[in-house]
């Protein structure tokens, strides 16, 4: 811009006229996309700067205490690639300086000469301008800073610059508005993403925790009647299409009314979770275990004939057998009867082949170990129960 005191021609004031809307287009121009605020607001001054002819502009922020602080700021030099000298940020109280003034009255103040003019505040550490010009900036109607322009000339800002300045800050605030309240969008978003994934995840852990419950028997952990009858069928299906046997097994504590009678139902419960724990020590990942009700457990072990049927349902006897569950710091023996099915790769493809018969045979080789004084696994034949 040309001087205020020197002489105007037309092209003068129409090159001035072509810098200010150059400079209030590149403004328009610029969108809330930015790393930061500051970032945002030093794009703001460099096209003010790129545009103008002004030594420095620069942005001070209203701080917590309600003091205006040098957020950022850019001199025409470091525009054009100069080096940017590294200084302590100015700060002002309100009212003081003319940055003060202009946010204390929320009126564009103007200097023409800095060191005449007792509003003008001059800090230890900074270089004295010839001219300033500051505007208050408003966001959303809030004062948020104060934006300045020097020149080290005096009377060097003309009647373009000021009214420049007015529009230039008002643009500066809807822009910051703007980029404050997408700010606080993406923070309520953020934050309502963070809740909804939470809730997702309880919704995820409560239908698991159903699924399981409704799979387990509560007391002691192991799957339930339900599941049982659920996974049977699938393990039959792969015993099928692998053609390879398949044994089932019912296991039935001794006596245990008797225990439950003589040392009282919660020492029967703890039975029941020792026993169960002891079988499932024994079984591999792939067998089937459930309690199918009372004290009553079922297996189903796949890829496997009756002989190692019989050696695998005798070791977990014995393991039953060796327990010693404490009641008042007495051990108490517990037996269970073992009643054992085999189905043979022969007969994985008899029609009238269904779970029930299964258990049916299974339940009946258990009867017969227990009428033959339990303490003992018996396989199912088709002749009869044969001790084992
Ligand atoms: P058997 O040798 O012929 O199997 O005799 P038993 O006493 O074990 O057989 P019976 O079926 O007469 O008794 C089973 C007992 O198991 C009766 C019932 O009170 C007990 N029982 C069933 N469910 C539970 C349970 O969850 N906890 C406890 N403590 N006892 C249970
Ligand atoms: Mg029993
Ligand atoms: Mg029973």
């Amino acid at each position: 811009m040309r001087q205020a005191q020197g002489q105007f021609s037309v092209s003068d004031v129409i090159i001035d006229l072509l810098n200010s809307l150059s400079a209030i287009r590149g403004l328009s121009e610029l969108n809330s996309q930015a790393a930061s605020e500051k970032e945002l607001i030093f794009k703001a001054l460099s096209i003010l700067i790129c545009n103008q002819d002004m030594e420095r502009c620069s942005f001070f922020i209203l701080d917590e205490e309600q003091c205006l602080v040098n957020l950022t700021g850019i001199s025409s030099k470091e525009y054009s690639g100069a080096e940017r000298t590294a200084r302590a940020p100015l700060k002002f109280k309100m009212g003081q300086g003319i940055i003060g003034q202009a946010a204390k009255t929320g009126e564009l103040q103007q200097c023409m000469n800095c060191k005449e003019d007792k509003r003008f505040f001059q800090q230890a550490e900074d270089v004295s301008p010839g001219s300033v010009i500051s505007g208050p900036i408003f966001a959303a109607g809030e004062l948020v800073g104060v934006l300045n322009i020097s020149h080290p000339e005096v009377n060097y800002f003309s009647e373009w610059h000021i009214r420049l300045l007015h529009i230039y800050k008002n643009m500066m605030g809807e822009l910051i508005a703007n980029y404050r309240l997408l700010q606080r969008m993406e923070e309520q978003i953020a934050v309502r993403t963070r809740h909804l994934e939470r809730a997702l995840e309880d919704v995820r852990l409560l239908k698991e925790h159903h699924e399981n419950m409704s799979m387990r028997d509560e007391l002691t952990g192991l799957y339930n009647r339900r599941y049982f009858y659920a996974q049977i069928e699938t393990a039959l299906a792969r015993s099928r299409s692998q053609r390879q046997a398949l044994c089932l097994m019912v296991l039935d504590l001794d006596h245990f009314k008797e225990i439950n009678d003589v040392y009282g139902h919660g020492f029967g419960d703890t039975v029941l979770k020792d026993v169960s724990r002891a079988i499932k020590e024994e079984i591999r990942e792939s067998d089937i275990l459930a309690r199918f009700g009372g004290e009553e457990f079922v297996m189903v072990f796949t890829n496997m004939n009756d002989s190692k049927g019989q050696l695998f349902a005798e070791r977990i006897r014995k393991k039953i057998e060796s327990l010693r569950c404490l009641c008042k710091q007495q051990p108490v023996r517990i037996t269970a009867s073992i009643g054992l099915y085999c189905l043979t790769e022969e007969h994985l493809n008899q029609d009238d082949l269904n779970i029930d018969l299964l258990i049916h045979y299974a339940d009946k080789a258990l009867y017969a170990a227990k009428a033959a004084g339990r303490n003992r696994i018996v396989l199912f034949t088709e002749a009869g129960q044969g001790n084992k």
